[in-house]
């Protein structure tokens, strides 16, 4: 079968990264066939049906239109690698439950037991793309791990090609990317391994999009590409407080910063902080590294960018409670939006959850709303199995306090609040009258995300509270 294609790629990791970048190979390159392996046998065949483990608008139609062509998902991991001359490593690497010594490093485990593996079974020489994001030198450990595990005489050629999509847009992000980066040694091999890497993204991407680098600058940059994103988020949200308590509005100050074209007006909206499995792991990546190369105040400058985040989702549950007359229990709140950014059902590290567990806490009714996230999904995140030892505790108090619905309407019947969590174009074109009329009085809307009308949501009678911006007329 293999050869009717002139090259054959085998994916590990069919995550929200592996799963959209290799099924854009496979249908920009159809003489190019497409493994994509877990070793999460549901995950696989949510892969091969058709409910993807994933929502992303537009990967449905690409999946659909190449799987079983050049295209296919498997937990065969081993015949698949061994089939294939480019294996792209793609698998999680999330922060260590606990830290020593310098702290909260990346868990590298997944990436270690995926490269044995490769070692184990590899029959012949292979390029290898580091696709997971990874602390600096991570290929130097690859490296030893496949020559020390491998039949002798196989090469192993070690590229760095960091993915920068974001969930909600991944589609567009891999058709369009702002870049490519590829790192390798700056050997011969290297250079050349590089090359085929350049060529095969330059079957869609333009070649002035393409950068070539060394192997540790490209690990690093998308390390420094991450943290100086979420360095803009918790910016703006620290200038939020003190909009809050002067007077000035977020809005307008981003609005003013932005229009300087040395700065920009992307990623300058405040918000109820930064989620997702990317940010806060990658700052805790690079304060590791810092520390662990004693450079303390570069780490110090870092690890501020995750304090004032806390100090974001905290502000916000502060003030919703000051603003319920001091106290959450027993009221009944509805949160719209669970995932942590509008477009994806991914519910890593959303600033929700946080807030939904403090209500919880407070013995308050929550009724909670997001167009992508299951139900099954949003008790995982809150009971946390295997997390507490009292967890059939845990249980039954969420299971008596939350509910989970299945529009807007629903979830904010006879309540006294309702929270935007997500930014879900929805939620800004909600029948507002008919919430208001269902709700409990006073009614209170807090808007963590700066989408809704707050003019209008006044004239309507409610109480509204955004981030950054005064409370009143
Ligand atoms: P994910 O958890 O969705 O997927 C990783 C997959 O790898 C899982 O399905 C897991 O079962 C599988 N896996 C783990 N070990 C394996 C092994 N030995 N063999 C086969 N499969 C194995 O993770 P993700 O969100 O796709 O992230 C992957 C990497 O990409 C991470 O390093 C992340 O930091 C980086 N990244 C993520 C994003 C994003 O938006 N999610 C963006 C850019 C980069």
């Amino acid at each position: 079968m293999t050869n009717q294609f002139a090259t054959t790629i085998c994916c590990i990791g069919a995550g929200y990264v592996g799963g959209p970048t290799c099924s854009i190979i496979a249908d920009k390159c159809h003489d190019v066939l497409v493994y994509i392996v877990d070793i999460d046998q549901t995950r696989i065949d949510q892969w091969n049906s058709d409910k993807l483990p994933i929502y992303e608008p537009g990967l449905d139609d690409i999946v659909k239109r190449r799987r079983g062509l050049n295209l296919f998902f498997t937990t065969d991991v081993d015949t698949a690698i061994n089939k294939s001359d480019i294996i792209f490593v793609s698998v999680n690497t999330p922060t260590k439950k606990s830290g020593i010594g310098a702290g909260m490093a990346a868990d590298l485990k997944y990436i270690e037991s995926a490269t044995r593996r490769l070692a184990q079974v590899a029959q012949s020489s292979k390029i290898v793309v580091e696709k997971s994001t990874v602390p600096c030198k991570t290929a130097e450990s690859m490296r030893a791990i496949l020559e020390s595990n491998s039949k002798p005489g196989l090469r192993f050629d070690i590229l760095s090609n960091p993915e920068f999509l974001a969930e909600g847009t991944a589609i567009q992000d891999l058709l369009n990317p702002d870049r490519v980066l590829i790192g390798s040694l700056q050997t011969p091999e290297g250079k050349k391994a590089q090359a085929t890497l350049a060529d095969l993204y330059a079957r869609w991407v333009p070649r002035e999009k393409i950068i070539t680098m060394n192997l540790w600058s490209s690990e690093l940059s998308k390390l420094a590409a991450n943290a100086m994103l979420a360095q803009r988020i918790s910016s703006v949200n620290a200038l939020s407080a003190l909009c809050e308590a002067t007077g000035a509005d977020i809005d307008e100050v981003a609005y003013a910063v932005g229009k300087d074209t040395r700065i920009g007006s992307k990623f300058l909206k405040a918000s109820v902080g930064f989620g997702g499995s990317c940010f806060q792991k990658d700052i805790l990546n690079l304060v590791y590294l810092c520390e662990s190369l004693n450079l303390h105040e570069a780490a110090d400058y870092w690890r501020q960018v995750i304090t004032i985040n806390e100090y974001q989702k905290k502000r916000f549950i502060q003030r919703i409670v000051k603003s319920l007359f001091n106290t959450v229990t027993n009221k009944s709140i509805a949160i719209l939006g669970f995932a942590f950014k509008k477009n994806t059902g991914d519910t890593r590290e959303s600033a929700a959850i946080s807030l939904i567990k403090y209500l919880i806490e407070e013995q308050a009714q929550v009724h909670i709303y997001d167009p992508k996230v299951e139900e099954e999904q949003i008790f995982f995140d809150l009971i946390e199995p295997g997390v507490y030892s009292n967890e059939n505790q845990v249980l039954h108090k969420v299971k008596k306090l939350v509910k989970v619905h299945k529009d807007a309407y629903s979830a904010t019947l006879n309540t006294d609040a309702l929270v935007v969590c997500t930014e879900w174009d929805e939620f800004t074109n909600l029948d507002y009258q008919k919430i208001y009329n269902q709700m409990r009085k006073p009614a209170f809307v807090f808007d963590g995300r700066l989408i809704l009308n707050s003019d209008k949501l006044r004239k309507i009678g409610f109480n509204v509270e955004v981030i950054g911006k005064v409370a009143g007329p």
